[in-house]
C-alpha cells in the first residue's frame, strides 16, 4: 500500500441480527447492494457473525444514510450504538437453538422408534414433523432471506435434500441430516461468540468505579462520572480504573491485560498508567488523562470487534465461489437423476443415490473453515495485547520474509540520555563552560520534540540551568535544528546538517568537531556538534554525545524471528552508520540502513519489497507512519500510549514487548496452516464421499454424518487458535 491522495474515508460496523442459517450468499447480495451505494468503497458482510462493515467516503454519504439502506433490505439492525451485541441476547439466542436441536432429536428418536415397535403411525409422522419443523426452522429461514435476495445458498441445499429424502420414504435420513445440521450450527456460533467473546473478557478486567479525591476526601464514583483531570487512589492489589498519569507514589503494575508483557512495570511520578491494569504493590494517585470510552483498552476493544468483522481474503473468495458452487451442486444432483433415469435405472434408488450426493458434496465445512480460524486468531492476539486490524493482515502476517525495524525506540529503549558534554578548547568565547553549553543547546531543543532534544532538555534540568528563550525556531529532519538565542543563531546537527545544509567552507572548527563525532560514534555513541553563528561567522563550541540502551530481549527475538524462517533483517535509521552498526552486530542483523531521511525509509522498504515482496516494518508509530503504511505489514509498538500507531499500522503491540513480533509472525504461520488443514479436510471429506458414491454408493446417514462431521471438525479446529500463545 502506498500513500496516496485520497478522499476521507471512514469506516463504520453495524451490528446486525444473525441468521440461523450456515450460508452466506445472502451476505454477498447484501455486499453487492451496499457496494453500489454512492460513496461506499469497500463492504463486508457477515450474516453469520452480525456484522456489516462499511469503509466510505465522508463527503458522499454518512453512517446514518448506510444504516438506512441496510434497514431498507429488510435486515434488521441490532444495536443503534457502535457496540457488539450484548452477551445476554446472544446467550438466549444460543439458548433457544439448543433447544431446537433438543427437539429435533426427540422428534427424531420418537419418529424412529415408534416406526421400529410398529406403533401408531400418527406417532411416528408426529415424531418426524417435530424434528423437521425444529430442525429446519433456521435453515429455513435463511435460505428464504436468501432467496429474497434473489440469491441460493447452502441452506436451502440441506432443506432440499432433507425434503427429498422424506419425498422417497426415507424420513429418517431426512430428519438425522436436519438434527446434525442444526447441531453443527449451534456448535458453530458457539465457536464464533467465544472468538468474538473472548476479548470481552478485557471489558470485565476494568473496575465499575475509583476512589476518586474530592477535596481531600476519598469518595467512590463510577467510572462513567469521572473527568478528565480528577485524581483516584488505587491501593496495593486493586484495578486501576483508568488511563492517567501518576501524580504520587509508587508500584509496579502488572499490565499484562493490556499489553501481555508479563513482566511488571514498575511507576513513579509522571509515568503513565492504563485502566484494567492492576497495581501490585505500592499506593498510587493517579490524574485521569482519558475518559472511560477513551481508554486504551476499550479503543483495544472496539479496534478488535472491527477487526473482526473484516473479512480475510480466503474467506471473501470462498464466500463468493458459495453461490455458484451451490448452484454446481444442484446441476449436479438434477444430472444425477437425470442420466440414471434416461438410461433406465429405477426411480427410487437413483432418487436416494441423487440425495447422498447432494449432501456429501455440499461445501458446508469449506465455508465455515476460514472464520472459525481467523476470527479465533484475531481473538487470541487481543488477549497478548496484539492488535490485527483486519482478517487480511493475519494472513498476510504467514508469508512474511523479510523484517525492517526502525532503531529508535523500537531496537532500544527510546530512553536517550546526555551522557558527555564537551567544549571545544580553542572555542572563541572563553568563558564557555559545559553548563553554558548545554543550556544553549537545551534553549533550543526545547521547542523540538526529537528524543535527542528531549535528552538535552532533561540534562539541563538535571543540573538546574537556566535556559534562555530562544526564538524562530527551524528544524531540518533527520539532520539537526537552528534557533535564535539572543543576538546570536544556535545550530545542533550532525554532519550532514553541517556539510549539506551550512556548507562546511563557512564553519570554523568544523574539522576538529566532526573527527571528535566520529571517534564518539565508535564508541557507539550518537553525536551531535553545537555551533554559534553571529554576524561574523559560525564556529562550532563543542559537542553532545548520548546513548539510548538496547533492549535486553532484541538479540533473543532477532533469534526466533530466524527459526520462523525470516531470511533478511535489516535496521533503518537516520543515526549515524557507526552507531547503527554496533548495534545491529550486538543482536545480530544483517544490514543496516543509516542516515536515512524520513522520506529514504519509505524508498528502502519499497526496494525491500521488490526483493522480497512481502515486508514487515516495525516501528514506533510516531515518525514512522509512513514507512508502516508502504510496508506489506506496518507492526507499530507501544500503541497504548499513542493514537497514531492506531491509524497506521496493520498490527499494533499494545506494549513495548518485542517477543510479541515473533508472535504475530508465528500467530500467521499457524493460522495459514490452520487454513490449509481445514480445507483439506472440507475438501478431502468432499472428494472422498463423492468418489465413493460414484463408484459404488454410500448409505445417505453416512453421507450425513461424513458431511456435518467434517463441518464441526473445521470449527473446533479453529478454535484451537484461541490457545495460541506463540
Ligand atoms: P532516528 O529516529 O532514527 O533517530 P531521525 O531522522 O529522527 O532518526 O534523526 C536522525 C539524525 O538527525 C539524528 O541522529 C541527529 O543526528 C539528527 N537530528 C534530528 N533531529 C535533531 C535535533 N532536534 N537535534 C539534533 N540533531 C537532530
Ligand atoms: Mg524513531
Amino acid at each position: 500500500m502506498t500513500v496516496t491522495e485520497s478522499p476521507p474515508l471512514s469506516t463504520c460496523t453495524i451490528q446486525i441480527e444473525r441468521r440461523g442459517g450456515r450460508g452466506e450468499a445472502g451476505a454477498r447480495a447484501l455486499e453487492r447492494y451496499l457496494g453500489d451505494t454512492p460513496g461506499v468503497h469497500d463492504v463486508d458482510v457477515s450474516f453469520r457473525t452480525g456484522n456489516v462493515r462499511i469503509t466510505y467516503d465522508e463527503s458522499v454519504t454518512s453512517g446514518v444514510q448506510l444504516r438506512e439502506a441496510v434497514r431498507d433490505r429488510n435486515v434488521s439492525i441490532e444495536n443503534e450504538r457502535d457496540t457488539a451485541p450484548d452477551e445476554v441476547t446472544t446467550r438466549s439466542e444460543l439458548r433457544q437453538e439448543a433447544v431446537f436441536v433438543g427437539l429435533t432429536l426427540l422428534g427424531m428418536v420418537t419418529g424412529l422408534a415408534t416406526g421400529w415397535l410398529n406403533g401408531p403411525p400418527l406417532l411416528m409422522w408426529g415424531g418426524y414433523g417435530v424434528a423437521y419443523v425444529f430442525g429446519g426452522w433456521y435453515g429455513l429461514k435463511g435460505a428464504i432471506e436468501t432467496l429474497r435476495h434473489r440469491a441460493v445458498d447452502i441452506d436451502l441445499l440441506m432443506i432440499v435434500a432433507a425434503l427429498g429424502a422424506l419425498s422417497i420414504g426415507a424420513p429418517f435420513e431426512g430428519a438425522m441430516l436436519l438434527f446434525l445440521f442444526s447441531l453443527s450450527n449451534t456448535l458453530q456460533h458457539y465457536a464464533i461468540g467465544r472468538s468474538r467473546r473472548a476479548i470481552k473478557s478485557l471489558v470485565e478486567m476494568r473496575p465499575d468505579e475509583a476512589q476518586v479525591l474530592r477535596d481531600g476526601e476519598e469518595v467512590t464514583v463510577p467510572i462513567d462520572d469521572i473527568d478528565v483531570g480528577d485524581v483516584f487512589v488505587v491501593r496495593p492489589g486493586d484495578k486501576i480504573a483508568l488511563d492517567g498519569v501518576v501524580t504520587s507514589g509508587e508500584g509496579t503494575v502488572d499490565q499484562a491485560s493490556l499489553t501481555g508483557e508479563s513482566v511488571p512495570v514498575p511507576k513513579e511520578p509522571d509515568d503513565e498508567v492504563f485502566g484494567g491494569t492492576i497495581n501490585e504493590s505500592g499506593s498510587l494517585e493517579i490524574e485521569v488523562t482519558r475518559q472511560a470510552h477513551e481508554s486504551a483498552i476499550s479503543r483495544l476493544i472496539t479496534m478488535v470487534e472491527q477487526a473482526q468483522s473484516e473479512k480475510a481474503p480466503t474467506q471473501r473468495l470462498i464466500d463468493r465461489l458459495e453461490q455458484p458452487y451451490v448452484l454446481g451442486v444442484f446441476g449436479l444432483t438434477i444430472a444425477a437423476i437425470a442420466i440414471p433415469l434416461a438410461l433406465g435405472s429405477e426411480f427410487t434408488g437413483t432418487f436416494y443415490r441423487a440425495m447422498t450426493l447432494m449432501v456429501a458434496a455440499s461445501p458446508c465445512a469449506v465455508i465455515i473453515s476460514t472464520p472459525a480460524a481467523v476470527l479465533s486468531a484475531i481473538a487470541s492476539g487481543g488477549r497478548q495485547g496484539v492488535l490485527f486490524k483486519g482478517g487480511e493482515h493475519v494472513e498476510t502476517a504467514a508469508n512474511i520474509d523479510a523484517v525492517a525495524f526502525d532503531k529508535t525506540g523500537t531496537l532500544t529503549q527510546g530512553d536517550t540520555q546526555l551522557t558527555d558534554v564537551f567544549v571545544r578548547d580553542s572555542a572563541a568565547d572563553e568563558t564557555l563552560t559545559e553548563d553554558s553549553l548545554l543550556s544553549l543547546a537545551a534553549a533550543v531543543q526545547a521547542r523540538s520534540e526529537h528524543h535527542l532534544a528531549r535528552a538535552t532538555v532533561a540534562a539541563a534540568d538535571e543540573r538546574s540551568l537556566d535556559t534562555p528563550d530562544a526564538a524562530r525556531f527551524q528544524s531540518v529532519a533527520g539532520k539537526g535544528v537552528r534557533a535564535d538565542v539572543g543576538e546570536e543563531t544556535i545550530h545542533i546537527g550532525n554532519r550532514s546538517y553541517f556539510q549539506t545544509v551550512l556548507g562546511d567552507e563557512s564553519v570554523d572548527g568544523l574539522k576538529p568537531g566532526l573527527s571528535r563525532l566520529e571517534t564518539l560514534e565508535e564508541e557507539g555513541k550518537t553525536s551531535v556538534l553545537v555551533a554559534r553563528e553571529s554576524h561574523v561567522d559560525i564556529s562550532v563550541l563543542g559537542w553532545l554525545a548520548f546513548t539510548d540502551t538496547v533492549r535486553p530481549d532484541a538479540a533473543e527475538m532477532i533469534d526466533k524471528l530466524r527459526s520462523l524462517g525470516v531470511e533478511h533483517i535489516v535496521m533503518l535509521t537516520g543515526d549515524n552508520e557507526r552507531v547503527a552498526q554496533r548495534i545491529a552486530d550486538e543482536v545480530g542483523i544483517d544490514e543496516v540502513q543509516a542516515e536515512l531521511l524520513p522520506e529514504e525509509k519509505v524508498a528502502t522498504i519499497e526496494e525491500l519489497v521488490e526483493q522480497h515482496e512481502n515486508v514487515a516494518m516495525v516501528g514506533d508509530g510516531v515518525n514512522d507512519a509512513p514507512a508502516l503504511a508502504t510496508a506489506t505489514l506496518g507492526i507499530a509498538m507501544g500503541g497504548a500510549g499513542t493514537d497514531v500507531a492506531l491509524d497506521t499500522a496493520d498490527v499494533v503491540l499494545m506494549g513495548d514487548d518485542l517477543s510479541k513480533i515473533p508472535y504475530v509472525l508465528g500467530l500467521g504461520r499457524r493460522t495459514r496452516r490452520t487454513l490449509t488443514i481445514n480445507l483439506a479436510i472440507a475438501f478431502g471429506a468432499i472428494a472422498l464421499m463423492v468418489g465413493t458414491i460414484l463408484l459404488r454408493g454410500i448409505p445417505l446417514p453416512l453421507a450425513v454424518v461424513g458431511h456435518e462431521g467434517s463441518t464441526v471438525l473445521v470449527s473446533l479446529n479453529g478454535l484451537r487458535l484461541l490457545g495460541f500463545r506463540g
